[in-house]
């Protein structure tokens, strides 16, 4: 499948491609995990887009737009691919649709995930990451098994950088001003799909529906 998960932070892209991922193969592409990889490492990319996603400001469109057209060319990206994170821009969505078009790749669909604004707040503050693999957890709901230790591959389990109260009403303001008026552009392109995502089981099982799999 070929999808674009849309969706405020906190809507559960993530959770929801993982899932995706196990049933046909397709590749989780992560904007946000490839920038922390790069944080992570010290490179140029990492260097330029840091100071933004601390602030829970945007990285440039540019840059973004460099990843992802060196990431689509892949050969993994033939299986299908899960868009999280990307587009958030309506350059970005211009730049994407014709980028699809000159590799001859067709979406299947716009997944918009909804979800209330204080369902996300909660899940936002309680949400801890592991800077190794990526792997989210909850300290509410869904905590590693030894405190602070990721329980796939053992690496710290910590609060990401933007996922202070600060930066985290940042990032809900920018969606809503950058971000959420991508869903009229993939409703005017007709590949919308608007899901009530209560979880991700329910979001996965709508996706499934829509796409007939
Ligand atoms: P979220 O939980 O907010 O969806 P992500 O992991 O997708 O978080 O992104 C973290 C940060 O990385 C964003 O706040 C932003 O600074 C940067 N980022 C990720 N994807 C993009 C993108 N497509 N365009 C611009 N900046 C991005
Ligand atoms: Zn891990």
């Amino acid at each position: 499948m070929r999808l674009i998960l849309l969706g405020a932070p906190g809507a559960g892209k993530g959770t929801v491609a993982k899932q995706l991922t196990a049933i046909d193969g397709s590749v989780q592409i992560s904007t946000g995990d490839i920038l922390r990889a790069a944080v992570k490492a010290g490179t140029e990319l990492g260097r330029r887009a840091e100071a933004a996603m601390k602030a829970g400001e945007l990285v440039s469109d540019d840059l973004i737009m460099g990843i992802m057209e060196a990431r689509l060319r892949e050969p993994d990206c033939q299986s299908g691919f899960l868009l999280d994170g990307f587009p958030r821009t309506l350059p970005q969505a211009e730049a994407l649709k014709e980028l699809l078009a000159r590799l001859g790749v067709q979406l299947d669909a716009a997944v918009n995930l909804n979800v209330p604004r204080e369902v996300i707040l909660d899940r936002l503050t309680t949400r801890r990451t592991c800077v190794d693999c990526g792997a989210i957890y909850n300290i509410k709901s869904k905590p590693p098994k030894v405190e602070g230790i990721c329980d796939q591959c053992g690496g710290k389990v910590v609060q990401r950088d933007d996922e202070t109260e600060e930066a985290i009403s940042k990032r809900l303001d920018v969606y809503q001003e950058k971000t959420a008026p991508l869903v009229d552009f993939y409703r005017a392109e007709g590949l919308l799909l608007d899901i009530q995502a209560t979880s991700s089981e329910v979001a996965v099982q709508a996706i499934r529906a829509h796409l007939g799999i």
